[in-house]
């Protein structure tokens, strides 16, 4: 059985005829210990698909789906108490940006004290040795003497730290990191990277990477959904989503890469942005932005199909030589 079990997820906002459709029908499981990547451009859907999980929709926002569970438990059956056993304790989540998520009135071995008496018990000495020690997990050097200071005394990096240790403070079975360095510099990022998979491998914790870039995922994740205006469009193997990708999108994104891009234009990257709420195209959601859009495209919305091993949304799917094909 999946850990997590995402069956037909939507999130809407705004009443009427036709709301806007955040998320749309999408479909994903994670099992234990796994790494799954979820890509896209901004405004594709990934961070209100996760928030959705986590009960963090408000109203204007409407969520449904088939089914959504975290270890057989339906998520959307459970009262307030309930999901506060669930989330934030076996299903935790981390922010792009940690000074936003952290509180900045408070010293950071209280935030993460707080954290522990919510969801762990334990004595008020218990809980700061044990502040101590994840501080100390998330490379924090000299933990003992950061309890007491605040946020702001912290660099982005160290900050993204603290953020993790509280995220990780209830020994949570999944954890959703969302762009969790996007807000750093580039040699940062690879050690948070690092640090989430070091911790993801130790505690063989599900790990869920939401990013814009493609490439962060490419060795970290195990599988990859890619996602675009709020639908999945393509689905599998890292190995294999980064060999042979098959929707136009996918191929898009690893041509903008510069590591991809060796000997081709970059100008094949493409044009224009995820499609708002009035701007929405009939049939494939992609067709104004996608080279190889056909009349049919522009009519016709495709089904996401099983192709070998994963899932494509295209009427016609790359084939090996990432050319467009009929199947
Ligand atoms: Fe492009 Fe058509 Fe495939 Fe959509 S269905 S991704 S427009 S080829
Ligand atoms: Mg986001």
């Amino acid at each position: 059985m999946s850990l997590l079990n995402v069956n037909q997820l939507s999130v809407h906002f705004g009443d009427g005829k036709a709301p806007f459709k955040a998320v749309d029908r999408i479909s994903y499981s994670v099992n234990k210990g796994e790494v799954l990547g979820i890509v896209g451009e901004s405004g594709s859907g990934k961070s209100v698909s996760s928030l959705a999980i986590m009960g963090l929709i408000d109203y204007p926002g409407r969520v449904s789906a088939e089914a959504l569970s975290f270890d057989g438990v339906d998520l959307l059956s459970l009262n307030e108490k309930q999901k506060r056993k669930i989330v934030g304790a076996d299903v935790s989540m981390i922010f792009q940006d940690p000074m936003t998520s952290l509180n900045p009135c408070y010293t950071v071995g209280y935030q993460i004290m707080e954290a522990l008496k919510a969801h762990q018990g334990g004595s008020k000495k218990e809980r700061r040795e044990r502040t101590v020690e994840l501080l100390k997990l998330v490379g924090i050097p000299a933990p003992e003497s950061r309890l007491d200071v605040y946020p702001h005394q912290l660099s982005g990096g160290m900050s993204q730290r603290v953020m993790i240790a509280m995220a990780i403070a209830c020994k949570p079975r999944l954890l959703i990191a969302d762009e969790p360095t996007t807000a750093l510099d580039v040699t940062i990022q690879a050690q948070i990277v690092d640090l989430l998979l070091t911790l993801q491998k130790q505690e063989n914790m599900a790990l869920i990477l939401i990013t814009h870039d493609l490439a962060l995922v490419a060795e970290a994740a195990h599988r990859i959904i890619v996602m675009y205006a709020g639908q999945v469009v393509e689905e599998g193997r890292a190995e294999e989503i980064f060999k042979r990708p098959k929707h136009p999108y996918t191929q898009a994104l690893l041509r903008s890469l510069p590591e991809f891009a060796e000997g081709k234009s970059r100008l094949q990257s493409l044009q224009g942005v995820v499609p708002g709420k009035y701007d929405r195209p009939q049939g494939c959601l992609l067709n104004p932005r996608c080279p190889y859009a056909t009349e049919h495209c522009r009519r016709v919305e495709p089904d996401l199909i099983q192709l070998g091993e994963g899932k494509v949304k295209c009427h016609t799917p790359l084939n090996a030589q990432g050319e467009p094909s009929n199947v």
